[in-house]
């Protein structure tokens, strides 16, 4: 058996032309094009070409676009000045802070900070409590595109055993909710789970968030279960590879997403979604 791959390059640009049909429809009403303020501290390469695919796919969405690209010895003060100032702009609906933040930045600090309703990345613990309320607002965005994608292709969690191994506030936690709501029987593993491989076997839908190259071996898969690559790694040879054994895995599952091409640009939907929200909800 070889599993069907799941495009989330496709899926994300019917999200951003859905997305791009609201904002003309916005232009036509007279109402304000959404406005996305992408800010990034210092010199990471990962976090300059993800900011780079948000800025592009704002453009392409229509999206009036701020982008504000700070030196790596910016401080806590400063960079939470700046937040005041966005918090305060009218014309700016949503605020993303590229993360990781150099040592002498507090993450928590700085995102707690954002409006909660500016909140695009919904990594506030206003939202992130609101989806664990079964009330979500602004949802965070990597979580949020995997449910999009797994509705996509047909995919429903209800019933379903989900295994997600990472539990980092931004992918794994929140997926955990977002599935609960969905109506999954969720397990989250991490660093002190006993069995992973076991853990991983017992799953219909298995969602890897870990950032370790290859870590879910093929043969850990049930045969037929849907496989969710969230990984992002970089290898030696400068190639990107995911968290599962993407070779191996394919032959057992039914459905597997790529890397680069599976979730990577969902999250990039889920956040440009999520800023026509929030300038929606401002009107
Ligand atoms: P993170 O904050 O480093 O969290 C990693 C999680 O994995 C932690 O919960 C950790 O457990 C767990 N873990 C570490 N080693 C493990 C092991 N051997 N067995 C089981 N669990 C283990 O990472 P993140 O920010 O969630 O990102 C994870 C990966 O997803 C990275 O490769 C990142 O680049 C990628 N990512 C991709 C997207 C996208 O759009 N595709 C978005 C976000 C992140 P503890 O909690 O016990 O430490």
């Amino acid at each position: 058996m070889s599993a069907q791959i799941i495009d989330g390059k496709a899926v994300s640009q019917q999200c951003l032309n859905a997305v791009a049909d609201a904002v003309a429809a916005r232009r036509a009403a007279s109402l304000r094009v959404p406005g996305l303020a992408v800010v990034l501290v210092g010199d990471d390469p990962a976090s300059a070409v993800y900011v780079r695919n948000k800025n592009h796919a704002c453009r392409q969405v229509g999206f009036e676009s701020f982008s504000y690209e700070l030196p790596a010895d910016t401080s806590e003060a400063q960079l939470l000045d700046l937040i005041d100032e966005l918090n305060d702009n009218p014309a700016v609906d949503g605020i993303l802070v590229q993360l990781p933040l150099p040592a002498q930045i507090n993450s928590q600090n700085i995102l707690e900070r954002i409006r909660p309703d500016k909140d695009v990345d919904g990594f506030h613990p206003y939202n992130v409590g609101r989806l664990a309320v079964r009330k979500p607002l602004l949802r965070p965005c990597t979580p949020k595109g995997i449910m999009t994608l797994l509705t996509a292709y047909g995919i429903d969690p209800k019933g379903q055993k989900v295994v997600i191994v990472g539990a980092s506030n931004i992918v794994g936690r929140p997926l955990a909710l977002e599935m609960m709501l969905a109506g999954a029987t969720v397990t989250v593993c991490h660093r002190f789970t006993r069995n992973l491989a076991a853990e991983v076997a017992a799953a219909d839908i298995v969602v890897a968030a870990v950032g370790k190259p290859k870590l879910i071996c093929g043969d850990w898969i049930r045969e037929g279960a849907v496989v969710v690559d969230v990984g992002i790694n970089r290898l030696a040879d400068g190639s990107l590879c995911g968290d599962v054994d993407f070779d191996a895995a394919k032959q057992r599952a039914a459905m597997i997403t790529p890397v680069p091409g599976g979730v990577g640009p969902m999250t990039i939907a889920g956040l440009l979604e999520n800023t026509l929200q929030a300038a929606q909800n401002r009107d």
